[in-house]
């Protein structure tokens, strides 16, 4: 059998990798148009510094990459975040989170009620949920963030809470981005219990029960790249999911353990050597029944009589089986004359980029709180969110420099696809200095535009992307489509996708 795997990011080379051992007699061949693999992982060493360009760290509930790290050797250099406040920006002050909330959405009374974020009026208004009946979703069962939780919780919940923590993940209009494809729990606790106060009032409860500590309930961190799963979780799961994805937030003081120890705190998982060592490592082990190229670039695929044609930089090629790992835009150029792809081809993504800026600690004269803020859509600014990353990451971090990895781009706004690299640095300075207040000048900046780099799961999308999977299985025998348009967008749902793709075959 003659395998052709299309896409050199993790996803692709998991493929490659796991089917590789299990099937040593086929040939399998990987094709990656960039000059090196990884795709959008891309990590650069700066002197002392760990610098992530692209994605920082994963979901370690989500164990696919875990148990893929450990398959390479390298579980021995994995590390947690360190757990500390996160503060949401909101047009001039600085608040933090309000502790027992999941996903900005509150389970506990008492520091919903304290929380300086959320007015009196719109305390009152999220509180009016409990006398509120489902609401009315879509044929598919589907509905937007925005418009499921601004009906439940109020419009200001939305704009300060809600929308910075979720629309951040998806880098979209979370006006369009589907409850279904992203968190689709929120809809099955709201159709089990009418509303979310008392869906989340009960969720609490049966946390107590199963004796989750009131440390280990908190506010979703900075970064978090749930999955996109497509089925609702039983309440068993949704109750074990509440509590893996809570951090703590009474952490706001000390940083604690030593750098670079995988201490269990945090919920997110890295590498000592950044997230591309996963990348080097399976490139270096990949078996010998498994070729790998770059600089590879695949186009015009078309089939015929159970035969894959494509070309490669030109050239004509065969293949018995396609794997296809790329994202959504790709398939623009694919199948051309074939509707039944429209469903991938025509989805939405958006752009971004990160600023990732070093200051000598012994210069900076602001104050450094927590993990790091997400920032408001309404505030009046390009950038989104600013990790701190000596105190998230220490061990990414010389002990006397801190850096800061701020977030530039959202909907209706398009300086990520206008500005020079230099005008992108100048203003996510700027405007951080501005929203953090100090006037310290960095001693690097590196910027990384990333331009329609993340899918957006609109509402219809499951629907949309289980037509476009029907339609290959009908007609396109051996033809497998995975990666970041279809089971999720981050790092462990793309592994995910390729051991049980493996499996299948
Ligand atoms: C800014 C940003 C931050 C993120 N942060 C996180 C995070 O913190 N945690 C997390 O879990 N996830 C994060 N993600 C998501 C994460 O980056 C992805 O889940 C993951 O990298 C996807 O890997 P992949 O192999 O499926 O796709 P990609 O990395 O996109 O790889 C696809 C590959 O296909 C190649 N390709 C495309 N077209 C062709 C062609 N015609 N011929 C040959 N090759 C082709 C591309 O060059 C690319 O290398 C982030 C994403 C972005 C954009």
């Amino acid at each position: 059998m003659k395998v052709t795997i299309v896409g050199g990011g993790l996803t692709g080379l998991t493929v490659a990798y796991y089917l590789g051992h299990a099937k040593p007699d086929w040939q399998i061949q990987l094709y990656e148009q960039a000059p090196r693999f990884g795709g959008k992982i891309q990590t650069q060493r700066v002197d002392d510094f760990v610098v992530e360009l692209g994605p920082d760290s994963y979901l370690s509930r989500k164990t696919e990459m875990t148990d893929l790290v450990t398959d390479l050797g390298l579980a021995e250099t994995l590390v947690s975040n360190e757990t500390g406040q996160a503060y949401v920006y909101d047009r001039g002050s600085m608040h933090p989170i309000p502790g027992g909330s999941i996903m900005g959405i509150p389970t506990e009374m008492m520091p919903f009620v304290k929380a300086t974020l959320i007015s009196w009026v719109g305390k009152l208004r999220a509180g009016l949920d409990y006398f509120k009946s489902p609401y009315s979703l879509d044929e598919n069962g589907d509905v937007s963030i925005g418009h499921f939780f601004r009906y439940h919780l109020g419009q200001e919940m939305m704009d300060k809470l809600i929308e910075p923590l979720l629309a951040g993940i998806y880098g979209g209009d979370i006006y369009k981005i589907s409850l279904l494809s992203t968190f689709p729990h929120f809809i099955q606790v709201e159709q089990k219990y009418g509303n979310m106060v008392k869906g989340m009032i009960n969720a609490k409860m049966s946390h107590q029960k199963a004796g989750v500590s009131k440390g280990a309930q908190g506010a979703a961190n900075v970064g978090d790249v749930p999955r996109a799963g497509k089925d609702t979780m039983t309440d068993a799961q949704f109750a074990n999911k509440q509590a893996a994805q809570s951090i703590s937030t009474q952490t706001s003081g000390a940083m604690k353990a030593a750098k670079g120890t995988a201490s269990q705190s945090g919920m997110f998982r890295q590498l000592m050597g950044g997230l591309e060592s996963v990348i080097n490592a399976i490139v270096e082990q990949m078996p010998s029944n498994v070729t790998l190229t770059t600089e590879a670039l695949v186009s015009n695929i078309s089939y015929k009589d159970f035969v894959y044609r494509f070309d490669v930089n030109g050239q004509q090629v065969t293949t018995d089986m396609l794997v296809l790992s790329t994202p959504p835009a790709t398939y623009k150029a694919w199948f051309t004359d074939d509707a039944g792809f429209d469903g991938v081809r025509n989805m939405e993504q958006s752009s971004c980029a990160i600023a990732i800026m070093a200051f000598d600690k012994s210069t900076f004269d602001g104050e450094l709180k927590g993990s790091g803020l997400l920032i408001t859509r309404k505030t009046d600014t390009p950038l989104t969110a600013c990790t701190i990353l000596n105190q998230k990451w220490p061990q990414t971090t010389p002990d006397d420099k801190i850096v800061l990895r701020v977030f530039i781009g959202k909907p209706g706004n398009d300086v990520v696809e206008r500005y020079s690299d230099d005008e992108l640095s100048e203003v996510a300075l700027n405007e951080i200095q501005r929203i953090m207040n100090f006037e310290a000048n960095p001693e690097w900046i590196k910027i990384n535009r990333l331009i329609h780099c993340m899918p957006q799961y609109n509402v219809g999308h499951r629907a949309a992307i289980t037509a476009v999977r029907d339609h290959v299985k009908e007609h396109y025998p051996n033809l497998y489509l995975i990666g970041t348009p279809f089971d999720g967008i981050g790092i462990p749902d793309g592994v995910k996708q390729a051991k049980e793709l493996v499996q299948r075959l």
